[in-house]
């Protein structure tokens, strides 16, 4: 999708710091971090919230949450956040999991 900030870093257009990657999905480490490990995690295709992620393709929603768990559990505990809708505080609108862990500083 043009003007989307994570399809761009997903086709490799915008630099990032990648820590997995594969043919469903990408993770990358947050330009802005709230805790000592803060990695946000995106499907390749554009969706723009888990909402609509999970009703389209629920069978590669759950592959994908599956992935970020097993990524935030090699962290030790950890907090996997998907803020959905502009009222509680997304602002890019890919969705996108947040993974926390370590010593957590701010909100997301
Ligand atoms: P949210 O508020 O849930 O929509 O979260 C969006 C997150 O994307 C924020 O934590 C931003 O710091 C992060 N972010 C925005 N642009 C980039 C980027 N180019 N690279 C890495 N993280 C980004
Ligand atoms: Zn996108």
């Amino acid at each position: 999708m043009s003007d989307c900030v994570f399809c761009s870093i997903a086709a490799g257009e915008i630099p990032s710091e990648v820590v997995y990657s594969d043919d469903l999905m990408l993770v990358f480490k947050d330009v802005n971090p709230k805790a000592d490990v803060h990695l946000v995690g995106i499907p390749r295709q554009h969706f723009s919230d888990v909402a609509e992620f999970s009703l389209a393709d629920s069978v590669s929603c759950g592959v994908f949450i599956k992935k970020l768990a097993e990524i935030g559990r090699a962290h030790g505990d950890f907090k996997l956040i998907f803020n959905t809708g502009a009222g509680v505080g997304q602002t890019v609108f890919h969705v996108h999991g947040h993974i926390l862990a370590g010593k957590i500083t701010g909100e997301v």
